[in-house]
């Protein structure tokens, strides 16, 4: 078979879905790997380093033509492009854009999304997107904050004296909370974590940052993932991060409930309380909302009062060659199973294929996302 590359189209995209190792990988498997000029450039893998590991460099419109497999992370806005029959490979957001999954079906595109793979099978796990992206973000998240904070994050021991180390709260310890709490204690702070899911908080201790406790029942839901409080434990729950928040210089949130908005977890009440000086990144921030009040996607305020609320939008796209080894690796587990000698066989009765795929054959056949249209 033929795995093809495209360039992202989205704005400013800068990961790419193969890297130059990938389709080597690809090349050992007998796979042609096809590339479109440029897809790896902004994450500084060259078409000659592609070309290199034995791909072939061609422009967009081959890519679509000759191609059995096409790689992405976002859905390319040319998708119409795509012939019945080629199966599409990305992050394609089905369930929040199913007219895009309509579309894709009466196309008769085989299109598989990475967002939709069952986290919790350890089969999956090395497919997972969703986590290896999170991973990157949490670590950004940190650094960010560290840039955009006032002092020093660790305490320094020198001839002018020493300095105190800073206070850093994440809130949300999911993939990317956990990962942001591990950066921070790298570079010397003082690190604090909270979640509502009881597993999350043994997860926290377990990175030997503290616990940070403010007394709401357990928030589990399924599927390993949170569920949205009531309105009585949301008011506790804020109730309690009003009184704390306040004491930390850094504060970084990461929560996400699924299929809900992301829960309003620093109020007004609470950036009050904070010191001139302080930081706050929301990797939760979108258009209408996020997990600080007052944060804004791809955006860096600094209030009146001296706060620097930084909303972050697609970190991972800023750590962009990491980023795509990791997204590259993940598709080659995922190929390495779709393409057992080479060429692509779908089996919808594999649980792990059965909840990636979103069409097959000119029909909507994902569970998830007829329930969603539904
Ligand atoms: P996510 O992005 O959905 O949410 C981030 C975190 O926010 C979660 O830990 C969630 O509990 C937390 N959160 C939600 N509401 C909150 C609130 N009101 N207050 C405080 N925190 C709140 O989560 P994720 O990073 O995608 O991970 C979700 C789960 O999936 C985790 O249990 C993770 O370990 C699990 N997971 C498992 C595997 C695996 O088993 N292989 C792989 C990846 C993720």
């Amino acid at each position: 078979a033929t795995v093809g590359v495209l360039r992202e189209t989205a704005g400013r995209e800068r990961r790419v879905a193969l890297t130059p190792d990938g389709a080597g990988r690809l090349r050992k498997q007998d796979v042609s790997v096809l590339v479109e000029a440029g897809a790896g450039s902004r994450a500084w893998f060259g078409d000659i380093d592609y070309e290199g590991a034995g791909a072939v460099v061609v422009t967009r419109e081959q890519v679509y033509a000759e191609s059995d497999v096409l790689l992405c992370l976002h859905p390319p806005e040319d998708v119409v492009a795509a012939r019945p029959g080629q199966l599409l490979v990305g992050l394609l957001g089905p369930l929040t854009d199913l007219d895009l999954a309509q579309r894709l079906a009466s196309a008769g595109i085989t299109a598989i999304s990475l967002d939709l793979l069952p986290r919790t099978l350890s089969r999956a796990q090395s497919m997972d997107a969703l986590t290896s992206q999170a991973n990157v973000a949490g670590y950004k998240a940190a650094l960010l904050a560290a840039e955009a904070y006032a002092g020093f994050f660790p305490m320094l021991m020198t001839a002018a004296g020493t300095t105190r180390p800073a206070q850093v709260l994440v809130l949300g310890a999911g993939v990317a909370g956990l990962q942001a709490i591990a950066t921070a204690r790298r570079l010397g702070a003082l690190v604090t974590g909270y979640d509502v899911r009881e597993a999350a908080r043994a997860d926290i201790a377990s990175t030997g940052a503290a616990v940070l406790d403010v007394s709401v029942p357990r928030g589990d839901g399924e599927g390993g993932y949170a569920r949205t409080l009531s309105e009585d434990e949301g008011a506790a729950q804020q109730q309690g991060l009003d009184a704390a928040i306040p004491r930390f210089d850094v504060v970084i949130t990461t929560a996400q409930v699924p299929g809900g908005p992301a829960p309003r977890l620093v109020s007004g009440n609470a950036l009050a309380g904070m010191r001139p000086g302080s930081v706050l990144v929301d990797l939760a921030s979108t258009v209408d909302g996020g997990n600080v009040e007052g944060s804004i996607p791809d955006t860096r305020v600094v209030t009146d009062a001296g706060i620097t609320i930084i909303g972050a939008g697609n970190l991972a796209s800023t750590v962009p060659a990491a980023a795509s080894t990791a997204y590259a690796r993940n598709l080659l587990a995922l190929l390495t199973q779709l393409m057992p000698r080479g060429e692509v066989v779908l089996d919808l009765d594999d649980d792990v294929q059965a909840a990636v795929v979103v069409t097959h054959g000119g029909r909507l056949v994902n569970p998830r996302v007829r329930a969603a249209l539904a």
